[in-house]
């Protein structure tokens, strides 16, 4: 590949440093209904966020700068639009690059909104990168930066990478897919996405051990993996091994969209830990429809085996005519 001239790239870099969007304007003014809103779906109770002195938290930057469903037509505001970012897509398009998908977000806060500060924008193509071949085909990242202003202020930019490509070609077909085989090998089980903020948790489970995090501020245990405390902020952290003991809290059952290496319905489960946490896992040893709230359920480590290796995941096992709760 890197010996072919890749004419397409070429046309897409001179895109790099076009407007994307100029002189937009925010379709309201930062308010409070829309930070009270926020702060209940994202269930933040900073005390910073309310009362006579309150700013926006600082991840709704984006949402100062959207249309919304109704978009930015007749009300205030405006997109600032320019055709550049819809060119280059059709160029991409054109080229059989005809799948989208959003891969990463950067922000960077410089100043604190305030109710009644009345936001603009302006974006930028920032660079297109060079061919890539992912396991979701070949394409490029394209990468967007709006710089976010109040007045003359820069309070905070938005960087926004998409990649554009041809999907990968599938062998098989469609119902053979559908059915999860591939040439009578059965597909491979999704991997989890390991990176450095839970990379502990996977290496737990490789030793066939459940670790929650542990705030070593406020001792408040937490699951998922996360790089910080949600009760108080605090950066560190230590683990506890989970026992083993739960209780299925919630569950749905999935018949559609089927996927491939597994087979549908099956039941997928939100077990709470007996210390507390929950966990998203699959529940075994039962039908799928006989899963229900308060069912207890017990840790196990199930491996599979496929072309890929082996793979290890926390499953939870139905504990048989025993349920929890008031029973
Ligand atoms: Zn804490």
């Amino acid at each position: 590949m890197s010996t072919v001239v890749d004419e397409l790239g070429a046309r897409l870099k001179t895109y790099e440093g076009r407007a994307a969007a100029v002189a937009g304007k925010g379709k309201d003014p930062v308010n409070e209904p829309m930070i009270r809103h926020w702060c209940e779906a994202m269930g933040d109770t900073n005390p910073a966020y309310v009362g006579p002195d309150a700013v926006a938290p600082p991840t709704m930057l984006q949402a100062w700068t959207m249309g919304g469903l109704s978009g930015y037509t007749g009300r205030t505001g405006r997109t600032g639009r320019t055709g550049a970012y819809d060119e280059l897509f059709d160029l991409l398009d054109e080229a059989g690059c005809t799948s989208v998908v959003a891969t990463d977000c950067e922000q960077e806060y410089l100043r604190p909104l305030r109710p009644a500060d009345e936001v603009t924008f302006d974006a930028v193509i920032e660079s297109v990168s060079d061919r890539k071949t992912t396991k979701l085909g070949t394409g490029y990242f394209v990468t967007t930066r709006m710089d976010v202003r109040v007045g003359p202020y820069l309070v905070g930019t938005h960087r926004f990478r998409i990649l554009k490509y041809a999907p990968a070609h599938k062998k098989g077909n469609g119902k053979e897919r559908r059915e999860g085989k591939r040439e009578g090998v059965r597909a491979r089980r999704p991997r989890p996405v390991v990176n450095r903020d839970n990379a502990g948790f996977w290496e737990g489970v490789q030793r066939h051990q459940l670790l929650i995090q542990r705030c070593t501020d406020c001792g408040t245990l937490r699951h998922p993996w996360l790089p910080g405390c949600n009760a108080c902020g605090g950066p560190d952290w230590d683990t506890i091994e989970a026992s083993g003991e739960g209780t299925v809290y919630s569950y749905v059952v999935m018949h559609h969209p089927p996927f491939p290496a597994f087979d549908p319905p099956y039941a997928v489960g939100l077990i709470e830990l007996a210390e507390g946490v929950r966990i998203v896992s699959n529940v075994v040893g039962v039908p799928y429809d006989k899963v229900r709230i308060g069912l207890l359920v017990r840790l196990e480590f199930q491996r599979y085996d496929d072309e890929d290796g082996p793979l290890v995941l926390p499953v939870f096992r139905a504990q048989e005519d025993r349920e929890g709760g008031a029973g």
